[in-house]
């Protein structure tokens, strides 16, 4: 099994294993760095990089040379690995987030404090922002001819889950009275009741995340200890149900202390429901590291290429098994690939 992995899959580990790489002349970069207000690289600096057979790779931006092996020669577009020249790449562009996608979040606050996530952490250094649905349809259209492909609506909490939820339905009816079903639309809200999902399908979402974060009850009521642990996979389940298989999916980090064995029982239960689940990385994110390890009494770390590689062959066997389908996915992480490795897209 080993053996048929894919060298540049086990090169695209190694650099999430890490998750930084030194960029040897920034201001020479073709494109931007990407700084984020949601998801795992809240708050930091990050570049996409395509290397080898397509494998794509999301980077923070290490501020020194000490901080990682791995450097991008901008000139040469090449990854060296201690020195060393290792894979020619070359930066993708970052349409909003993400490549080939308008990846927004509608609201860079939030009423709760997941010890894994920096939005509580950062709101209080950003003005407090909604983006209305004309913002957002503006937005789109400022870079729909620029290989746009799909739009995905994240959001913190910013009073209530029903109204966070009320305000994305808002925003996916604009983007379909404004684009028709040119563009498919992915939601990640947060949802405790089973109308919240049942309102942004009616609303004309094609695609749906609801996050498992951990699948280890203990650790759940540790880092998400304002959430109720079977709630949160009775929502997922019914997730599923509403948007059908291949079009709802969820986070399980990697790195919060659990067993290996709770990651793949995990992904099974999920695929059991039709959903399918994106093994994510914790990211110790600076803004959270210490909190996080004192919650967690210093079990947090970043996952080893070997566990990411070991779990994305088990999860390929398993969604295999249950004849699911990451490359259906038309938007969000499944589509993107630049922070986990997919399976079925890396190996
Ligand atoms: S619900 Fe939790 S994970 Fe989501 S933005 Fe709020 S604090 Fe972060
Ligand atoms: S994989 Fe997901 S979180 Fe990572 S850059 Fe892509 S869309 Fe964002």
């Amino acid at each position: 099994m080993q053996a048929k992995i894919p060298q540049t899959t086990r090169a695209k580990a190694e650099l999430l294993e890490n998750g930084a790489i030194f960029v040897t002349n920034v201001k020479d970069l073709p494109f931007l760095a990407d700084h984020s207000t949601a998801g795992p690289s809240t708050g930091l600096n990050c570049i996409f990089l395509r290397f080898g057979d397509g494998r794509l790779v999301r980077l923070r931006l290490a501020e020194t040379q000490q901080e990682t092996p791995y450097t991008y020669d901008v000139e040469r577009k090449m990854i060296q690995r201690k020195g060393r020249d290792w894979y020619p790449a070359k930066q993708v562009e970052s349409l909003l987030h993400c490549p080939e996608q308008v990846f927004l979040n509608l609201d860079s606050t939030c009423i709760y404090h997941c010890k894994f996530c920096a939005t509580p952490v950062i709101q209080s250094h950003v003005t407090h922002r909604i983006l209305k649905p004309k913002v957002v349809t503006r937005t789109i259209k400022r870079v729909a001819d620029k290989g746009l492909s799909g739009i995905a609506l994240t959001t913190g909490v910013f009073s209530s889950p029903t109204e966070s939820v009320k305000h994305m339905c808002l925003v996916v009816k604009a983007i379909r009275k404004e684009f028709g079903d040119a563009l498919p639309i992915g939601v990640e809200p947060f949802a405790n009741e089973e109308k919240h999902v049942d309102m942004l399908y009616a609303a004309g979402a094609d695609e749906i995340k609801i996050n498992v974060e951990s699948y280890d009850p203990e650790i759940f009521a540790i880092v998400c200890n304002e959430f109720d642990y079977k709630n949160n996979l009775k929502m997922i389940r019914y997730a599923g149900k509403v948007f059908g298989e291949n079009r709802a999916c969820s986070n399980i980090i990697i790195g919060l202390g659990e067993k290996e064995e709770t990651i793949n029982k995990g992904a099974e239960a999920l695929a059991d429901w039709g959903v399918i689940a994106s093994l994510r990385s914790l990211n110790l994110n600076p803004l959270i590291k210490s909190s996080l390890q004192e919650a967690l009494n210093n079990r947090a770390s970043r996952p080893s290429a070997e566990r990411l590689i070991l779990h994305a062959t088990k999860h390929k066997e398993i969604l295999e098994k249950r004849g699911l389908n990451v490359t259906k996915f038309r938007t969000m992480c499944l589509k993107c690939t630049g922070c986990d490795i997919v399976p079925q897209r890396d190996l």
